[in-house]
């Protein structure tokens, strides 16, 4: 028997079949889940980014985000710009939750459409509230430079977060709030359908694949979530505060630089 869904996960269904509904797309499947796992994240995500040494945990059981309803059919790259400002609309002054009291602006993603690549951090911080983009503080500056060293430019890329609004303090974003703002992100990765999905740090990690695990034991190999390669590496913050890092993370990268066929900057 179908597991009974919370009324916020049964909301959370039905504005997403609508939204593909607007896009045109009538035919809906519900993917069954394979047993040993469950799609859905509730739990906080106590650790900090550097905190290699968390305990792995079992996948969450209560329901709250439900990611099994799928498309029937993929958004067009020649409507993939459109669509994603069409969810960009429906976000609007978004209120929805409480992290809408201490944002600036709203950071709701960017790059390219069409990216084959896609990176996922946390939240934004102090100068993506500022300026309403994703990575742009020294934190950014170093994620350009690692998309610079994979041979690739900002602009051939998506860039998001699992919450579009400054947490306070920067600290973590709640389950409550990371898992009402994540629907959107779900869409945008949806209509991008990138290739592979990078998540920087483990809260993208854990909302990403709906578990949630240590860095160490996520990092280094090729993941599925929605249907695509994810890698996990290191949140660009935290290789700032622990440069002893980067190699680390280079050799993610690299991974995913394999699984997209890229040989790096050509000399
Ligand atoms: S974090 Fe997401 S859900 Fe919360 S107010 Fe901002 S846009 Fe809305």
């Amino acid at each position: 028997m179908p597991a009974k869904l919370s009324p916020e996960a049964e909301a959370a269904v039905r504005a997403r079949i609508g939204y593909f509904r607007d896009l045109g797309m009538s035919d809906f499947y519900r993917r069954a889940i394979p047993a040993g796992e469950t799609a859905l994240v509730t739990e906080t995500v106590t650790e900090p980014e550097e905190a290699a040494a968390v305990e792995t945990s079992p996948m969450r059981s209560a329901p709250s985000l439900p990611v099994i309803i799928e498309p029937s059919a993929p958004v067009k790259p020649k409507d993939r710009a459109a669509a994603l400002q069409a969810i960009r609309d429906e976000i609007g002054d978004c209120q929805r939750c409480a992290l809408a009291a201490g944002r600036n602006k709203l950071v709701f993603g960017d790059g390219n459409p069409n990216a084959r690549l896609m990176f996922v951090g946390e939240g934004p911080g102090a100068d993506e509230d500022a300026q309403g983009l994703p990575f742009v503080g020294r934190a950014g500056q170093l994620l350009n430079n690692m998309i610079a060293a994979m041979g690739l430019s900002r602009d051939q890329v998506y860039i998001a977060n699992i919450v579009k609004c400054r947490p306070p303090q920067n600290r973590v974003p709640e389950p409550v709030e990371a898992n009402t703002c994540s629907p959107f992100l779900f869409r945008q990765i949806d209509v991008i359908q990138p290739e592979v999905l990078v998540a920087l740090g483990s809260t993208a990690a854990t909302y990403l694949l709906g578990a949630k695990s240590s860095l160490s034991a996520l990092r280094g190999r090729v993941h599925q979530a929605s249907g695509m390669k994810l890698i996990v590496t290191y949140h660009p913050a935290y290789l700032l505060r622990d440069p002893r890092q980067k190699k680390e993370a280079w050799a993610d990268l690299q991974i995913a630089m394999a699984e997209l066929g890229l040989k790096g900057p050509q000399k």
